[in-house]
């Protein structure tokens, strides 16, 4: 599948919000985001816009697309069964998102970024159930037990991650154990509970792709 190629740090720029697309540089001074730096081709000094509905509810899709680095038509089938299950279709989209296996070994603090994540999975380094899953769109279960597999444990940006970021912990759908490089999801999260997401409106996307 085509993948985004450009600089990622623009796709922030764009939002005028961090989308954490790079790890450890995003927690930096570094962060483009943290110097103010304007959108792409726009003028710092001219007066913002009154963006449209549409174009409101344009952002929110690009915004949270771009968080879970998925293109325009994986998105729009992650919708298609958002809206097919029972309940309210943002709050489905959002756990269904978190479901994604690349996600979870972001989560799991086994990448610093969640493109990370997605190579990790690609190059087959990850077990579910103890069995090599290669596929970052596979969908976690409840009780699914993710770990490394012989071929990672001792990858350096795997065994960093965990370091940097292990320190702080994991999010209360998961448990980890960082020396064994394995974890658990235990349950799918409410759309409460995923809070480092910032204001993503989920039911402005809702209401683009009912247009
Ligand atoms: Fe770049 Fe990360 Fe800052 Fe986004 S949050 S602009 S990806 S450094």
């Amino acid at each position: 599948m085509a993948r985004y190629t450009g600089p990622v740090c623009r796709l922030c720029r764009t939002e005028q919000k961090k989308l954490m697309l790079k790890g450890n540089r995003c927690k930096s001074d570094k962060c483009p985001i943290n110097k103010k730096r304007p959108a792409p081709g726009k003028d710092p000094r001219a007066r913002p816009g009154k963006r449209s509905d549409y174009g409101v509810q344009l952002r929110e899709k690009q915004k949270l697309k771009r968080i879970y680095g998925m293109q325009e038509k994986q998105f729009s089938l992650f919708f298609e069964r958002a809206l097919r299950m029972p309940g309210i279709t943002g709050e489905n989209l959002f756990v269904l998102l978190e479901k994604r296996l690349d996600n979870v070994v972001y989560r799991l603090r086994f990448a610093s970024s969640r493109s990370q994540a997605r190579q990790i999975v690609l190059h087959g380094h990850v077990l579910v159930n103890g069995k090599r899953v290669n596929i970052p769109s596979y969908l976690v279960k409840p009780e699914d037990e993710i770990g490394i597999g012989e071929s990672g444990k001792n990858m350096v940006i795997i065994k960093d991650s965990l370091k940097e970021f292990g320190k702080s912990g994991v999010m209360p759908w998961l448990s980890l154990d960082p020396d064994e490089m394995k974890g658990k999801f235990l349950a799918a999260p409410r759309r409460s509970d995923i809070t480092d997401l910032g204001d993503v409106k989920e039911q402005m996307i809702v209401e683009l792709y009912s247009k």
